[in-house]
């Protein structure tokens, strides 16, 4: 036990649940496409509508609109490209697969906790609503930072625009009322929930909503997304949202470790910022920094320790970028630097906390101590 590795980034991806693991191997095993009509094809087609069934449940949709993607960020692509709408207004900290999609979307700005400018995007708004589509994530990937999204859709929908939600990293996480909070479009990922990777889904809230689809072909999921459905990983997606209804109870108990280990680093150090902390947080995310220490370094001191934590989002292969939602946040680019992310999820525990706060504080003056030293002999 006490070699262990600790896994910290659950907002990374997190462990699929073992009822998940079973089901897929079995639709795994089974030879059927949906859209066949002999009775294979039937048997794969009731599996991946029971799926968009659960998925359905979980979101407050309708089946019917639940389009299967390959994950969030397709899910992302698909809203913020298929409804025709010409002008995106995003915020300044979404995630990279809203943030490339256009080069000239609106940016607007968050304040220094990294909520949205409600007063900015009504301005951007006027009189132009009603060729836009609005979209800002429920929560922040690498803050935890959560929007009101409720205000925003009501903003937008009082000047025409659409809206679309990124719940990618929020579900599971708070509660979610897309549907009543007036959202038309949200985007949601199997793997953030215990489903696998490469699974996502995109949920159209507004039935009126006729969409273009990316990828053309054979017509699959009601012509919004061609190619044979990925069976296994679906009916995985369809297990991990029914077990999500009945895990929401862990929360509490995820947010006790997160904010002990946030009490324990500033006991140790009061100089350690953490970021979005006066604003609502999803319960599992801390991003703190370590003040003169680069996190790449942290990042694989911590491994080499045993720990998995990371610098910011680490949705873009392995590499270590500053972080574009901490300088949004106003954060010099120096101290964004020093900023690293812990994520809880499932399976963590006050021991995992321990560990962490050691390692931390051992890391802490061993590194500044040589960085010290580095500057000194320069
Ligand atoms: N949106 C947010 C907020 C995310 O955190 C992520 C992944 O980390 C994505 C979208 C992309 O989802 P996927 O990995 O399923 O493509």
């Amino acid at each position: 036990m006490m070699n262990q590795a600790i896994y910290l980034d659950h907002n990374a991806t997190t462990p699929v649940l073992p009822q998940v693991v079973e089901a897929m191997g079995e639709a795994l095993a089974f030879c059927g496409n949906g859209s066949s009509v002999h009775r294979a094809g039937r048997l794969a087609n009731a599996r991946l509508e029971n799926a968009r069934e659960q998925v359905a449940s979980l979101m407050g949709a309708r089946s019917s609109d639940i389009i299967f993607t390959s994950g969030g960020t397709e899910a992302n692509n698909l809203a913020l490209r298929g409804t025709g709408r010409e002008r995106l207004v995003i915020s300044s900290v979404e995630h990279d697969s809203i943030w490339q999609v256009s080069e000239d979307a609106l940016v607007i700005p968050v304040d220094n906790s990294g909520i949205v400018d409600l007063q900015v995007l009504e301005e951007a708004l006027r009189d132009v609503g009603e060729q836009m589509i609005v979209s800002v994530m429920a929560a922040n990937n690498e803050t935890g930072v959560i929007q009101p999204i409720a205000k925003i859709a009501e903003i937008a929908k009082s000047h025409g625009a659409l809206v679309h939600c990124d719940a990618v990293q929020a579900l599971g996480k708070v509660t979610l009322n897309l549907k009543a909070w007036g959202v038309d479009l949200a985007s949601i990922s199997a793997h953030k929930i215990g489903g696998p990777q490469g699974v996502g889904a995109l949920v159209r809230y507004n039935g009126d909503l006729q969409l273009n689809p990316l990828l053309r072909g054979g017509g699959q999921e009601r012509g919004n997304r061609a190619g044979t459905e990925n069976l296994s990983g679906i009916v995985g997606f369809g297990i991990a949202a029914e077990a999500l209804a009945s895990n929401l109870s862990q929360l509490e108990e995820i947010k006790a470790l997160r904010d002990g280990l946030e009490s324990r680093i500033n006991q140790l150090d009061a100089t350690v910022k953490i970021f979005g902390k006066g604003a609502e947080r999803l319960p599992n995310t801390s991003c703190f920094t370590m003040p003169g220490v680069l996190n790449e370094t942290q990042v694989m001191a911590f491994d080499l320790a045993g720990i998995m934590i990371s610098a910011g989002s680490a949705c873009s292969s392995g590499k270590v970028q500053s972080s574009h939602v901490l300088k949004a946040m106003g954060v010099a680019k120096e101290e964004a630097e020093t900023a690293i992310r812990v994520s809880f999820g499932r399976g963590n525990t006050e021991a995992d906390v321990d560990k962490f706060i050691k390692t931390w504080s051992g890391l802490y003056g061993r590194l500044n101590v040589s960085e010290q030293r580095a500057v000194s002999a320069a």
